[in-house]
């Protein structure tokens, strides 16, 4: 297929695939139909949360989408927004900088099941890739204070940080700015 005949990312393509897959399936047209209307319902979650237009959002997902939609769209890869700590980038951006100035690696996060405070800093001096500093307690790595916690974002329970919306319209579960209270469990 040329470039040029591709439908354009968005509604555009979504729907596409889901018809694609209605005339090749028909026997489980209800299926794949039932995954589009949940595709679109969740970016229209998305739209009215974040004040977008619900293509900018689809625009977005289907961008980023190189595999099977019916795969792609599911509560894991576009969770729900309800009931969540939901910020976008350049909301949390400004909060950062209001918090602690321009300069990121000094920003102050805090781990919600231990209370370590740390920074993009702690973890460039030790080495390490500095984006750990809001998704895994520093104490990993044997730095901070605790020394047994073993506290990540990408565990099973995502509780205890907050979402900020990336410009692909994904959420990314991070520590919260230390200088807030959100504690879950206490020191
Ligand atoms: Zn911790």
């Amino acid at each position: 297929m040329n470039k040029c005949d591709e439908p354009k990312k968005g509604y555009e393509s979504l729907s596409a695939s889901y018809r694609y897959w209605a005339e090749r399936e028909p026997g489980r047209a209800q299926e794949w139909k039932k995954k589009f209307d949940w595709a679109l319902e969740r970016a229209q979650q998305y739209a009215d949360r974040l004040g977008v237009d619900r293509e900018k959002v689809l625009e977005a997902w289907e961008s980023d989408r190189d595999y099977w939609y019916v795969n792609y769209y599911q509560e894991s890869n576009q969770p729900s927004l309800e009931g969540k700590n939901v910020v976008t980038l350049a909301e949390w951006e400004a909060e950062g900088e209001r918090l602690y100035g321009k300069e990121r690696l000094e920003w102050k996060f805090r781990c919600p099941a231990c209370g370590n405070v740390q920074t993009a800093r702690m973890f460039k001096d030790a080495g390490k890739d500095p984006h750990l500093c809001y998704i895994n307690c520093a104490s990993r790595y044997g730095l901070g204070g605790r020394k047994d916690c073993k506290w990540t974002t990408g565990g099973l329970l995502n509780i205890g940080g907050r979402y900020v919306i990336d410009k692909k319209f994904v959420p990314r579960l991070i520590f919260e700015f230390a200088d807030k209270e959100n504690m879950i469990y206490g020191v």
